[in-house]
């Protein structure tokens, strides 16, 4: 059967009605919003539920580059991501008051709760959002129900569950987290600025940590509207007295677990409330189920000293929304077979199991002190320090002899 899609009663209107809609989406954080906007430009009927009307000023993502950009373009965000953010374009990289080398590729530095509104500004139909909390899903082969505290329900033929780190919607059905590492690492973002008011000398830069006990993995600073945004990244108990530090004293804790970031920044101080964030690994269980997938954080959470939760998030919403959420709409019902074939997708998989291995990787770069891991560390910094060296007196010969090697 293919469902009749209408909409019983206008979206916006209170009151107990059923909202009928060919996708649901729980959760307008980033991936929610983006997943909602790639289906309903493709002419789907979509409905977004959200807590709330505005993202709350979180610390989350709050930088963009590499091959994320290249998805933005691919699903059609570029622009509205260039305008919403602030570009910049060479990162200085340093290490014990050293130059290790520079990055040079486009970057766009924002708050995360701009970056979910910028995604949500995308909904071709304002409307489509539905500000309301999504209290029990039921689901089944062929239509889904939705209860929300409102009173209202709504009935759609696939539920996407983007509900990022928030798992109780899903426990009636057997969805569950299974921590895979518990308080992996701790994450601290805040803004600085110079005490003389003058700019900094770079336009980003990042300062890697020093001794393996300190637990410092690195300090990223780039621009973004407010100033320069400063994202700490650590594999260290965070029940630690230098958390706390970190909190009371921003300045002087980490002058003192990075001393070599002194010549580069001057004297600073911090601008706004210092937030910060310790996070588990965890992967879903449970999750193949009639007529609901789930995408995002709400599949797996990623390490943000890895860096790569926007690349599995963007590797979900393309994968979902321009390959298998179309081709089950155009056939009868939405079985776990059909669900299926969205969490075998090898791309989905390559995506999960590399942000666990970069996951990984850091804690082991940042605080093994076993002598594999500590020529392994040296190697890896020596190899940078030597390419940059090589690329400043010999600029683009490098990438040449590497393409001819490729060849
Ligand atoms: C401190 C930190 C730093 C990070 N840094 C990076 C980084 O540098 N690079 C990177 O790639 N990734 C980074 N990440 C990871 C990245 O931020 C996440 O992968 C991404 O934000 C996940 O988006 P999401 O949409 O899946 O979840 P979320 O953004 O958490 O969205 C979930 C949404 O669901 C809504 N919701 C939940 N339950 C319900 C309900 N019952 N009804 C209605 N709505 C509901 C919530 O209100 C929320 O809006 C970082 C993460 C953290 C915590």
């Amino acid at each position: 059967m293919t469902a009749d899609i209408t909409v019983t009663e206008p979206i916006a209107a209170a009151g107990t009605a059923t909202i009928v809609a060919e996708i649901a989406i729980v959760g307008g954080g980033l991936a929610g919003s983006l997943a909602a906007a790639v289906l309903a430009r493709a002419g789907h009927h979509v409905v977004l539920v959200d807590k709330r009307a505005v993202h709350p000023d979180e610390f989350r993502v709050e930088k963009i580059g590499g091959p994320q950009l290249q998805m933005f373009r691919r699903l059609g965000f570029i622009d509205a991501l260039a305008n919403a953010a602030c570009r910049y374009d060479r990162v200085l990289n340093v290490r014990e008051g050293k130059v290790v080398d520079v990055s040079v590729s486009q970057a766009y530095g924002l708050p995360y709760a701009d970056l979910v509104a910028m995604a949500r500004s995308q909904l071709p139909d304002p409307s489509s959002l539905i500000v309301d909390d999504v209290t029990a899903i039921g689901c089944s082969d062929d239509i889904q129900h939705l209860e929300l505290a409102s009173g209202r329900r709504i009935d759609a033929r696939l539920v996407v569950l983007a509900t990022g780190m928030a798992g109780a919607l899903g426990y009636k059905l057997g969805i569950k987290r299974r921590v895979l590492a518990e308080r992996h690492s701790v994450s601290f973002g805040f803004t600085i600025a110079r005490t003389d008011g003058t700019p900094f000398d770079f336009e980003a830069l990042t300062c890697y940590g020093e001794r393996t006990a300190d637990g410092v993995d690195y300090l990223s600073l780039f621009p973004v509207r407010a100033g320069m945004r400063a994202n700490l990244f650590m594999f260290r108990d965070p029940t630690d007295p230098v958390m706390r530090d970190l909190r009371r004293d921003t300045e002087a804790t980490l002058q003192r677990l990075l001393p070599g970031l002194q010549p580069f920044l001057g004297d600073f101080r911090v601008t706004d409330r210092v937030q910060n964030w310790v996070m588990d690994l965890s992967i879903v269980e449970g999750h193949l189920q009639p007529g609901i997938v789930i995408i995002g954080d709400a599949f797996q959470t990623n390490c943000p000293a890895a860096g790569t939760g926007v690349a599995r998030l963007l590797v979900d919403v393309e994968r979902l929304c321009t390959e298998y959420a179309p081709r089950w709409l155009m056939t009868e019902g939405m079985s776990q077979e059909k669900i299926a074939e969205f969490y075998s997708d090898p791309d989905k998989i390559a995506a999960d199991q590399q942000s666990l291995k970069m996951a990984r990787f850091r804690q082991a770069l940042t605080s093994r002190d076993d002598i594999s891991w500590n020529v392994r560390r040296r190697l890896h910094f020596l190899r940078r320090r030597i390419t940059h060296r090589v690329d400043q007196m010999r600029p683009g010969w490098l990438a040449q002899v590497r393409s001819a090697l490729r060849a």
